[in-house]
């Protein structure tokens, strides 16, 4: 693969490029097909030609966004295509391959809140979304650019990627509305049942390998690197580009406020960079007037970035990830850890982990007062209890925490903790179905029984 620099202009007004994050001299077209820094081997990231945007004030963006979200102007309805400027500008309307990513509520955790003493706790719920996660927002800008790339005559016999299940699932449905192959690596049984039924159901190549994330990112990087395949995982930086439009929706729902923090689970790292790339970007272009602080929540079972983070970020070493319920991040050795750091240092970031007790606890907690949490958010959620406590974060703070997938995507996480059967989780607050014949008076017994009981401190 020969990565070509960009010698002409091209015809978009607003500008993008691939730039390496350590900064060596080179631009590369968002049409190359080229992860990796050719001099240094370091990720690379889109930069926008922040002199262009500038040419419209920041009320005009700020106008413009307000009038596209959600609204019918394909493709401009999508969060994600509502900011296309300051995305992706070089893909053409036919060629986005969007499912109208975005608009997902952000819930006023106002009875969680209470309880933890944090009035304005607010829950972005990036899980309401195509395939239940927030990877949607990532996918559609790059498989929006496969597409445009095709249009144009490119070879690109397919795009794979390895997953811990959701960004596999977000692939399978993009490709699918597309009529693009994909090919996706998983590790075998460690994914949630939905999250294997949705590559299998959109038609994807879906391979069950024995092996754990990291395993399979080895493979499925060597994969496409010989057979010239499309890689959809998160070191491709474009994918970063629509996840950063999280920052960009939520400011944007605060009518263009910034909370004072933002939780976030990581595990490949990827979304925290996103997060903070968004609100750089919106920063830069005096959109926002201020920053907030950034939490990275990891599992204890695959704490890299937080054993780093105890290291002030002077080393960094990745580890073996642990089984973790929190699956979707048991991530040992982190493709984007150097954006993240980056980005920590930048926002004034902490990192805090979460062991399995804590995070099955926060979500069960969490789901009592009206959320319906995966594991990762429980992490996020794990965290944040523990940042209220240590007083990092203070009781006037305006908190979001970024809630990852939806929790229908695990269902045997929750039936176990409700039955008690999560080994080392003590389930502290079960709630499991009554057996009653159909009899009225064993029914109307077991009603108020019922109702004593929870009522009992
Ligand atoms: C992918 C994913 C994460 C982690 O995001 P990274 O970018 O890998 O840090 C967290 N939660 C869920 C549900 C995910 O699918
Ligand atoms: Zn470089």
């Amino acid at each position: 693969m020969q990565a070509r620099e960009i010698q002409a202009v091209p015809p978009d007004p607003y500008r993008a490029w691939f730039e390496c994050i350590a900064g060596c001299p080179g631009r590369y077209s968002l049409k190359e097909i080229i992860y990796a820094c050719p001099k240094c081997g370091n990720l690379l990231e889109v930069r926008h030609d922040l002199d262009l945007l500038r040419k419209k004030s920041p009320a005009y963006w700020k106008d413009l966004f307000d009038r596209r979200l959600m609204g019918n102007h394909w493709p401009y309805g999508s969060s994600v295509w509502g900011k296309r400027e300051m995305v992706c500008p070089d893909v053409e309307d036919a060629n986005v391959v969007s499912t109208l990513e975005g608009g997902s509520n952000l819930f006023w955790a106002e009875r969680l809140g209470k309880e933890i003493g944090l009035p304005e706790l607010w829950v972005k719920l990036c899980g309401n979304s195509h395939t239940g996660s927030f990877k949607d927002l990532g996918m559609t800008v790059l498989v929006s650019m496969v597409r445009q790339m095709i249009s144009e005559g490119v070879e690109i016999p397919a795009v794979a990627c390895a997953s811990t299940g959701d960004t596999s699932a977000a692939l399978a449905a993009y490709c699918a509305v597309a009529d693009i192959r994909a090919v996706v690596f998983l590790p075998r049984n460690k994914v949630s049942t939905a999250q294997l039924i949705q590559p299998i159901a959109h038609g994807a190549v879906t391979l069950a390998i024995d092996t754990d994330f990291d395993g399979c990112m080895e493979l499925v990087r060597e994969f496409c690197t010989r057979h010239n395949i499309y890689l959809a995982n998160s070191m491709n930086s474009l994918r970063v580009e629509g996840q950063k439009t999280v920052s960009m929706e939520l400011a944007q729902q605060f009518d263009w406020q910034v909370p004072d923090w933002v939780v976030i689970p990581g595990g490949n790292l990827g979304n925290v960079s996103a997060l903070g790339k968004g609100f750089k970007l919106m920063h830069d272009l005096g959109m926002i007037s201020k920053l907030p602080r950034i939490a990275c929540a990891q599992a204890e079972r695959a704490n890299p970035l937080y054993l780093s983070y105890l290291k002030g970020f002077d080393e960094f070493e990745p580890v073996q990830a642990q089984p973790t319920l929190a699956s979707a991040i048991q991530i040992g050795n982190p493709v984007s850890i150097e954006k993240a750091i980056r980005t920590l240092q930048y926002f004034g970031g902490v990192v805090e982990q979460a062991s399995e007790d804590e995070l099955a606890d926060a979500v069960a907690r969490a789901d009592r007062t009206g959320l319906f949490n995966c594991p990762h958010t429980g992490v996020a959620l794990a965290a944040l209890f523990k940042l209220v406590d240590q007083g990092v974060i203070k009781a006037h703070d305006r908190v979001v925490v970024i809630s990852t997938a939806n929790g229908l995507k695990f269902p045997e996480f929750k039936i176990k903790y409700h039955e008690g059967n999560l080994g080392e989780v003590a389930s502290r607050h079960p709630n499991t179905p009554i057996d009653v014949p159909a009899d009225y008076d064993k029914v109307r017994d077991a009603v108020f029984r019922a109702i004593e009981e929870s009522s009992c401190p």
